[in-house]
């Protein structure tokens, strides 16, 4: 579909009129090129509300298939997604083009790690947190300061959250906050989450970005703001603070132990969704027809593009999810090591 500009005019109007977006910031928004890491929970509000808005490029990377326990909250997805074992950025990305076909938007489901992440996120100008880990936001954070692209963190869990933007060398980064990946005492497992909660969360991260793109990097707010949303509570607090430029092991004394690939895992715990997720060295490949030939002789099997869905016939309760980089996502179990050995046992080492 194309759109003549009074078309253009009238689907941006309302936010045109708006004295902090103008038609200078409809035209920047327009230039602007957005990755969005995670399409879960925050990543759908985010990806939704960017697209709306009609931020010219939008790049979604999600390792992940849409499951029935996604649906609570992640508001791009459908039952016909669940069934179809569709990945999200795939999902999300026909969602997305038809809410607004004027825009570009690329999706990638892979997992983001230190060897893919300068070919995922190259030409971004903008990044997007939409994880739900710390391995992954200390590697974006590492990323964003070797690069000098801001990026935009939020986090969200039972009806709390907080959202900060890292401008390399002007605001505080994850590791002025937070030096090493806390420990998880608490999970969405455990804690829950609820759906108004990311849509507050993930409100604000996008509000962040039409600030900062509309502002051509001019305006931002620099705190964080932490919110329990159950209790009423909304909070500012002050970065600059924490910001130290000289001693901070990444802003200050440049380490990148994310980047390089010293804190890379091979295997994950997916929070929330009785998974684990394996993940091989990358470069490797497998045809996922011919390994849908095996699993026929043993159990059930779905192919769509993307991936293939195997159910094992003496071990109903397991779901194995293999993507055509050798990943594997393993649903029915959240141990690491009985992940593992069903990996070994049934696409190999
Ligand atoms: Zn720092």
């Amino acid at each position: 579909m194309t759109t003549d500009c009074s078309e253009n005019f009238d689907r941006y109007r309302k936010q045109t009129l708006f004295s902090g977006i103008g038609e200078a910031g409809q035209k920047q928004l327009q230039n602007a090129r957005v990755a969005i890491v995670g399409c879960g929970a925050l990543g759908s509000v985010l990806a939704e509300t960017l697209a709306r808005a009609g931020i010219g490029f939008l790049r979604i990377i999600d390792r992940d298939f849409v499951d029935l326990s996604n649906l609570q909250r992640q508001h791009l997805f459908d039952e016909d997604d669940v069934q179809a074992h569709l990945p999200k950025a795939i999902a999300a990305q026909k969602k997305l083009q038809r809410i607004n076909s004027e825009i570009t938007i690329e999706s990638h489901v892979e997992d983001l790690h230190a060897s893919n992440i300068e070919h995922l996120l190259d030409s971004c100008t903008l990044i997007m947190d939409g994880t739900d880990n710390f391995e992954t936001r200390f590697l974006i954070n590492d990323y964003a300061l070797e690069s000098n692209t801001p990026w935009i963190s939020g986090g969200v869990i039972a009806a709390r959250g907080q959202v900060f933007i890292v401008v390399p060398h002007q605001t505080a980064c994850l590791r002025c906050i937070l030096q090493e990946e806390p420990p998880q005492t608490e999970t969405c497992d455990t804690a829950g989450v609820i759906g108004p909660a990311v849509n507050v969360i993930a409100s604000l991260q996008a509000t962040r970005a039409l600030q900062w793109i509309c502002s051509e990097g001019q305006e931002f707010e620099r705190r964080m703001t932490v919110i329990d949303l159950w209790l009423g509570i909304f909070q500012q607090i002050d970065l600059s603070l924490m910001h130290d430029n000289e001693s901070c092991p990444a802003c200050g004394l440049n380490e990148r132990l994310w980047l390089r690939g010293e804190r890379t895992s091979q295997s994950t715990i997916l929070c929330g969704r009785n998974a684990v997720q394996i993940s091989p060295s990358p470069g490797k490949s497998i045809d996922l027809k011919q390994q849908q030939q095996l699993w026929n002789t043993i159990g059930s099997t779905k192919l769509n593009p993307f991936l293939l869905w195997f159910q094992p016939t003496d071990q109903p309760e397991i779901e194995l999810h293999l993507f055509q980089d050798r990943r594997a996502i393993i649903k029915g179990t959240e141990d690491l090591n009985t992940a593992k050995t069903l990996y070994t046992r049934y696409i190999g080492s």
